[in-house]
């Protein structure tokens, strides 16, 4: 969730704030609780205040002051009219609030909370307000059936606040989490997986049933493109033999396993399988001219490839796709060794 999105859900939910500070100073009203219908005052224009504070992207001073103020102006209705209407639920509310607005604060940059210690008043402000409720009474009295339904509608209010902020925080977390996890298992110029990814996939393969390959695939004098063309010329080079990589080989695996050099797992029933894929490959790069900067750019692949032997150690068979690369450059280049 960015800042913008933040601010939205803050206003929608200072605008609700608002509109209940409102539909509240007429049941006080209703109640005749005169100290209420006047602290109403001060508490809309709190909230009023929050609009500005949250147009200009003072959301630290916005939950700062706009929950203290919450906390308050529940406690202080606790007392007057009592526990039994629930207003006290919404202080237990602000608890986990708190706690995902440090959260937010610290992945935003933004000047943090110390979600601890404001609970902790939180909890104090609830334990006195409805302890002096439970002891001496309510200063207003409200009868019964009333009470009955501001204690179910508040309810449902704090349940909803609860529920839609848990979403939200858990939604975020995964979304960081997936954000995460891409970053730490791709390689970010080509946006291929990078080694460490494909080794997981390697120890996988080599302990499982299935009939699988590597092929070894190095850019064949690619010092000679980055000195003539320059580093970025290579770097499109990179990117788009990449796309070119991935386009062909649907169902393989392909990693960029160092600078220009890239590991490719594949499954096959029959050695030929991954032998055809890679030929097509090295045919369709051979064929290929990058355009970079009005220059046609033409470059070729060499490839080692090698099957799985079972029970064969995974630094064993890329040693040997390795050294099967090696023998075809050391035999012409662009060529495929099985
Ligand atoms: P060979 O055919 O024997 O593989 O020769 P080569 O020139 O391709 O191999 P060499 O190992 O001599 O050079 C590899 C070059 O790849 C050197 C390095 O500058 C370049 N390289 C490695 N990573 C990157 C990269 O991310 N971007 C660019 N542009 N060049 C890179
Ligand atoms: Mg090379
Ligand atoms: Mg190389």
């Amino acid at each position: 969730m960015d800042l913008k999105s933040i601010k939205k859900l803050t206003f929608t939910i200072n605008t609700l704030i608002l509109f209940l500070v409102f539909c509240l100073a007429g049941f006080f009203y209703l109640c005749k609780a005169t100290f209420l219908i006047w602290f109403s005052l001060p508490t809309a224009l709190v909230y009023v205040l929050g609009f500005l504070l949250i147009a200009n992207d003072r959301l630290d001073y916005y939950v700062r002051i706009v929950y203290s103020w919450l906390t308050l102006y529940m406690s202080i209705t606790t007392v007057c009219l009592g526990y039994k209407l629930g207003f006290h639920l919404y202080c237990l509310s602000m608890i986990p609030i708190i706690f995902y607005t440090e959260y937010m604060a610290e992945k935003l940059g933004k000047k943090k909370i110390n979600a601890f210690i404001v609970s902790g008043l939180i909890v104090i402000c609830y334990l006195l307000s409805t302890g002096y409720a439970a002891y001496a009474g309510p200063i207003y009295e409200v009868n019964n059936n009333i009470a009955g339904l501001f204690w179910i509608i508040n309810s449902a209010i704090v349940l909803f606040f609860l529920i839609a902020y848990s979403r939200i925080m858990l939604g975020m977390v995964n979304n960081y989490e997936k954000k995460i996890t891409e970053i730490a298992h791709k390689d970010r110029l080509t946006g291929l997986y990078n080694r460490h990814y494909m080794m997981q996939q390697l120890e996988e393969a080599a302990t499982s049933s299935e009939k699988s390959y590597v092929a070894m695939i190095d850019i064949d004098n690619f010092k000679q493109i980055n000195d003539q063309y320059g580093h970025n010329a290579g770097d499109y080079v990179l990117t788009n033999l990449s796309r070119i990589m991935q386009e062909i080989c649907t169902g393989c695996e392909i990693s960029r396993w160092g600078g220009e050099e890239f590991l490719l797992l594949g499954q096959g029933e029959t050695a030929s399988t991954g032998q055809e894929l890679v030929e097509k490959l090295r045919k369709r790069v051979e064929s290929e001219s990058f355009l970079f900067e009005k220059e046609n750019i033409r470059v070729t692949i060499t490839v080692g490839l090698s099957q799985k032997v079972k029970d064969q150690m995974v630094d064993l068979w890329v040693k040997d796709a390795d050294d099967k690369l090696y023998f075809g450059k050391k035999n012409g280049k662009n060529r495929v060794i099985i």
